[in-house]
């Protein structure tokens, strides 16, 4: 099926310590042979075992690089083909050459995501487990990492195929009514599809009601921070995130764009946008961010707006905190180092004691209440347990959906007594959308579109 032998820098390109070379099919370990000199040739020791060496272009037998070479044999691999890797002096031209030396042997360069795509294709692992893969280099927080990796190993994919086993165990009780149509046995079927596709319902609806906190988790939670210019906005987006990435300032109205950036409080990961401040103002330049943070506003998951502990309020913190106090959003009273001017009692008539957090952002004061508040308003007080098989892929979310759909769908019509050859279709369409989930059922646009997402020598 698949015959040729591929190759690609699996490391990050640039200076580093170490670079990898992956080299995946059934020529690795010959053609690699040609290239290294060591104790023993390639092609004569064990599987899984390490082995220094040089690589020498084989025309002029100069010596080229230092290398480990690692041999895997198939089937106990990553592609489950002959994989064999080749560690370097990290270095663009280190590896760069060696690449040139495979790519003159019987070896092409990989495409993106090919090495991931072969274990696939080789059956290795399912299209779900391929995506966590993706999800996994992507993750910007430890509990996104923790939710794609139960996805590589294989979670979600047991789940989803038992669900299917129901379901065609379902088809196959039908197909036998079908072929002998008594009366009884037809509304005997009916109930036998009424329960079974509900068992399977059920679990989709769990798996769903997973969803929102798994996308939350695997994107993080689009913030927006919000309050008239010198409210320390900028200063709590630098203490949340640790880095001086936005300009704070004396002056007011000096952040004019709207910044991006993703941080973790404890667990939760936030995507934060910084704003210009919600003002009115004749300022030109400064206009433009206005415009942008009343969209990042609008856009926004959780809104927490900052006001200052030592100020008054004024008309638009007031009017402000009418508009959004309906939305998920917190009111961070700032500066609480300074003798209290702001009006506590007119915040508390738009906000719940729980969601005013009082923090000195300058000292780093408050960060841990501002945790409470967020977990409170998202994750029900806590993020629930661990070993949760979280759906956070919109794709599998999409496909549970229109899953839920078939069997509803199929459950009424059994309840109606419609006939059973039209039900078979709707338990049939269920049992394709959740093996869409696998790759079972996928077209390979999908799946070549999947795996281009995946960046090169993955
Ligand atoms: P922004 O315009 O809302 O983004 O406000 P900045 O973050 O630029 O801060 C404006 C000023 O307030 C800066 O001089 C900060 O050092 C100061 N500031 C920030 N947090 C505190 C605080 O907790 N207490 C006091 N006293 N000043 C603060
Ligand atoms: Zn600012």
């Amino acid at each position: 099926m698949i015959s040729d032998t591929i190759a690609a820098i699996s490391t990050a390109v640039g200076e580093g310590g170490i670079a990898v070379i992956r080299v995946s099919g059934p020529e690795a370990v010959g053609e690699v042979s040609r290239l290294f000199r060591g104790a023993a040739p390639l092609t004569e020791v064990p599987t899984h075992t390490v082995h220094y060496g040089f690589i020498i272009d084989p025309e002029t037998k100069e010596k080229m690089e230092e290398v480990l070479v690692t041999l895997m044999l198939a089937p106990k691999s990553f592609t489950t083909e002959d994989v064999v890797e080749i560690s370097a002096h990290g270095g663009v031209v280190s590896v760069r050459r060696i690449m040139e030396l495979l790519l003159k042997q019987r070896i092409r360069l990989a495409e993106p995501g090919e090495f991931t795509k072969r274990a696939f294709l080789n059956g290795r692992i399912d299209l779900s487990q391929a995506e966590g893969v993706i999800d996994l280099i992507r993750s910007k927080s430890d509990k996104a990492f923790s939710v794609a990796f139960k996805q590589v190993e294989g979670d979600l994919s047991r789940r989803i195929q038992e669900l299917r086993q129901t379901l065609i165990e379902t088809l196959a009780h039908i197909e036998v009514n079908i072929d002998y149509p008594e009366h009884d046995v037809e509304s005997m079927t009916s109930l036998f599809i009424q329960e079974k596709c509900g068992s399977v319902l059920a679990e989709i609806e769990r798996l769903l009601h997973t969803s929102n906190q798994g996308k939350i988790l695997r994107e993080g939670i689009t913030t927006a921070i919000v309050g008239r210019p010198n409210v320390g906005k900028s200063s709590l987006l630098n203490a949340l995130s640790g880095q001086n990435r936005a300009i704070v300032t004396d002056i007011p109205g000096t952040t004019r764009d709207v910044i991006e950036e993703f941080i973790t409080i404890n667990n939760i990961p936030l995507k934060l946008l910084d704003t210009a401040g919600i003002r009115e103002t004749l300022d030109v330049v400064e206009k433009i961010g206005v415009e942008r943070s009343r969209t990042a506003l609008n856009e926004a998951d959780l809104i927490l707006l900052v006001l200052n502990n030592g100020d008054e309020l004024n008309e638009e913190e007031q009017q402000l905190m009418e508009q959004i106090s309906g939305r998920q959003s917190i009111v961070i009273l700032n500066k609480m180092d300074l003798p209290q001017k702001v009006e506590t009692e007119k915040v508390r008539q738009f906000y719940k004691e729980e969601l005013i957090v009082p923090m000195t952002v300058k000292e780093g004061e408050g960060v841990d209440r501002l945790e409470e508040a967020i977990s409170s308003l998202f994750f029900a007080g806590k993020l629930e347990s661990a070993d949760l098989t979280y759906v956070s892929n919109v794709r599998h979310i999409a496909l549970l959906h229109q899953t839920k759909r078939s069997l509803i769908d199929a459950i009424e019509a059994a309840e109606m007594f419609v006939p059973i050859d039209m039900i078979q279709i709707d338990v049939r369409l269920a049992w394709e959308q959740l093996g869409e989930i696998v790759g079972d059922t996928a077209q390979d646009s999908l799946i070549d579109q999947i795996f281009s997402q995946f960046c090169l020598g993955k």
